[in-house]
């Protein structure tokens, strides 16, 4: 079997984030998001579907896979899956280990074993290791809405959705408060602050909010990479710390876990390198003693590899649902939404749903 043709899609679908406030921050602003999907042909007539990391960086990505990484793919026997990973990772190292080259690999990685799966005629998580049936939680992921009425009403929504764990994108203690006020002890709270804050600011935080029962505070330090302050941090707060969806590659999370930086990590297949960087990750958590808590406000094919991986990996972790609502879904809506607290998965070959051509077409940007 070979690689005949691969097609980059660009879409951008309006969503709504269920309150009308926005956040005054400019990157919260946008009223739509955007995909950048991969659709690998064969001339077996099989077809792998991926998809990039693309919040805000959609054509970069899409010109780095049609530019750096087709001209090395057609022609290739689509199962080398981890020899085509590793070759894309050596030939492209110069063009940065984080960002937009490692968003396009991940992209044809994410097909590449879609395409491995349908061709053995098993769904990924079997081709991964897994009969499947493992149990998968969700967590609610809200938007950063900086108002505690909208704080309130996401919550309470959530909470009757059936939602056991709630995450905050809040970086002020009103929300935090307003959240744990609302929610009650029994719903865990998470709150990802997105690296905003120096060391020194980031103690002072945790150490205001260690009344609140947190079950993580998440990327509290600006760099990401400062693996040396997360851990001193981590060492002094009674708060757990979760961090890793800046992080790419396995070599990365290992400096993380040696660094002793993390109760938690956050690895996102939609960057990482792929499923075949994933699965390398969630190995070494293991031998680190690390809990994976995959990072997925996706709604393409890195949700649902997302999904298969979690059958795989010895503890799923809580898997992450953006909390908001698309004019259009790729697959159908309720892929999306946990049944009492939890998500399903399609047991049909490869990723188990292909994305829906007329959402591709309607959502396209040339
Ligand atoms: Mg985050």
């Amino acid at each position: 079997m070979k690689i005949t043709d691969i097609q980059v899609f660009e879409l951008t679908i309006p969503f709504s984030r269920g309150v009308n406030k926005k956040s005054p921050s400019n990157f919260l602003k946008a009223d739509a998001l955007d995909f950048c999907l991969v659709k690998i042909e064969t001339d077996q007539g099989i077809i792998g579907w991926g998809d990039a990391f693309a919040y805000h960086c959609r054509r970069p990505v899409a010109e780095a896979i049609n530019h750096m990484i087709k001209p090395h793919l057609i022609g290739k026997s689509p199962l080398n899956v981890q020899q085509i990973n590793f070759e894309l990772q050596k030939t492209l190292h110069l063009f940065g280990r984080y960002g937009i080259t490692m968003f396009a690999i991940s992209a044809i990685d994410i097909a590449l074993w879609d395409i491995l799966a349908k061709f053995s005629n098993l769904p990924l998580y079997n081709i991964l290791g897994s009969s499947g049936g493992k149990k998968m939680e969700a967590y609610a992921s809200l938007w950063r809405y900086e108002d505690v009425d909208s704080v309130k009403d996401r919550c309470e929504h959530a909470k009757n959705l059936g939602y056991k764990h709630i995450k905050l994108h809040e970086i002020h203690t009103s929300e935090v408060e307003a959240a744990r006020n609302t929610l009650g002890e029994d719903i865990s709270i998470m709150v990802d602050t997105n690296c905003p804050w120096t060391k020194d600011k980031a103690r002072q935080m945790l150490n205001s909010w260690e009344d609140y029962n947190l079950y993580w505070v998440e990327e509290p330090i600006n760099p990401p990479e400062d693996f040396e302050s997360l851990s001193n941090l981590r060492s002094e707060s009674l708060i757990p710390i979760a961090a890793g969806e800046n992080a790419c590659t396995s070599f990365e999370f290992k400096k993380m876990f040696d660094a002793e930086a993390v109760d938690y990590a956050q690895p996102s297949v939609t960057k990482v390198g792929g499923i075949t960087e994933f699965k390398k990750i969630y190995s070494l958590a293991d031998n680190y003693g690390v809990q994976v808590m995959p990072h997925s406000p996706y709604f393409g094919p890195g949700f649902l590899a997302t999904l298969h991986l979690s059958q795989s990996m010895p503890n799923p972790g809580l898997l992450e649902r953006f909390f908001i609502d698309f004019e259009a879904y790729l697959y159908p809506e309720k892929t999306f939404n946990p049944k009492d607290g939890f998500f399903e998965i399609s047991d049909h070959i490869g990723l188990g749903i292909d994305p829906d051509l007329d959402v591709i077409k309607d959502y396209r940007v040339k």
